[in-house]
């Protein structure tokens, strides 16, 4: 079987849509003017991927603010009238996150009608993306439940019931993103694996763990400057993922300082491995992506292997984002060649 690719999430929106090149941009529509608008940048995005040829697409998460405040807006005991400026990813960064007041419960499904819109305009596999229990936990501000493996419990459950949604319309894999993995190493072990666990139980489509070093923004490349010259974060974690349920784990890899043997402890689970850098505006070639899909065969068969990107590309340039999709399925073509 040949090497597959998709990506790891997140396309930039356009800037009729959004402010461009910023996280938790605003909108610049709103009503039925901004459902319209969200519907139509889904349908680009989608475009761009098929025009890639990537096999595996999403919606480019064109109807989302951000990845996990899409999520939030759906449940009851999160307050966004409660804003709290806070240290998230181990004080890496400051952000203002909604306030957990009370028990958490769905008000109803969060991305079921942009993965339905999706399900409807490709032919190819579907991918969609909500937030992992531990990655929430850490972009909110908690003064109800007063402890991080029980509120990240708490949300597991929420977003099972959100994963039975997506794949009763046909969502080909659902992928929890979870950076927080990478910054909290003893938790993830302790407890964050069990989370995973329970927001995956029993699912009938596909699981995924997108666990990376983040968008290309200056914090993160900062942070990445300080953790040296191998990258030791995936040899604890991804032998702890390959004994939960996830059928495959998501990473960064290319122009990072990951050593590739950490590919060696993935155990029998399919690969996704970053093979475009989000941190940098220069455009991989394809024989760039051939190399690093070359690397992980070292370690895994093709059949193993996604070839993606290191991280959503949201905060990106269009133009840059867009040939980086071309760059990653030409690459991808030729490996297989
Ligand atoms: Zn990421």
């Amino acid at each position: 079987m040949d090497v597959r690719s998709t990506i790891a999430g997140s396309l930039p929106k356009p800037a009729w849509l959004a402010e461009p090149e910023t996280l938790w941009a605003k909108w610049r529509l709103d009503g039925p003017a901004l459902a319209d608008a969200k519907r139509d940048a889904t349908r680009i995005a989608l475009f761009e991927q098929e025009r890639a040829g990537i096999t595996c697409v999403t919606d480019g998460e064109q109807s989302r603010q951000h990845f996990v405040h899409g999520f939030l807006t759906h449940v009851e005991g999160v307050d966004f009238s409660k804003m709290v400026r806070r240290g998230i990813r181990a004080d890496r960064y400051q952000a203002d996150v909604p306030t957990v007041t009370g028990p958490v419960r769905r008000v109803g499904p969060a991305h079921l009608d942009e993965a339905t819109f999706a399900r409807r305009h490709t032919k190819r596999r579907l991918k969609m993306t909500i937030p992992g229990p531990m990655t929430i936990v850490d972009t909110v501000s908690d003064a109800h439940y007063k402890d991080r493996r029980e509120l990240a419990m708490a949300f597991a459950a929420l977003i099972r019931e959100e994963i039975a949604g997506l794949e009763s319309v046909g969502v080909y894999v659902v992928q929890l993103d979870e950076p927080a993995l990478n910054a909290y190493l003893d938790e993830a072990e302790a407890w964050g694996m069990e989370a995973i666990d329970a927001a995956v139980r029993d699912a009938s489509c596909r699981t995924a763990v997108h666990v990376c070093y983040g968008y290309g923004i200056k914090a993160n490349v900062d942070w990445k400057r300080s953790l040296g010259q191998s990258w030791d974060q995936y040899e604890r974690l991804l032998p702890l993922l390959a004994k939960t349920n996830i059928d495959e784990i998501s990473i960064e890899l290319a122009g990072s300082h990951v050593p590739a043997a950490v590919l060696g402890s993935a155990g029998r689970k399919d690969v996704a491995i970053g093979v475009i850098d989000v941190a940098t505006d220069r455009v991989e070639a394809p024989e760039d992506v051939v190399a690093t899909i070359n690397t992980a065969r070292a370690y895994l068969p093709d059949e193993r292997i996604i070839a993606s990107t290191n991280c959503g590309m949201a905060p990106m340039r269009r133009d840059v984002a867009y040939a980086k999709l071309q760059a990653l399925g030409a690459g991808v073509a030729l490996a297989n060649s």
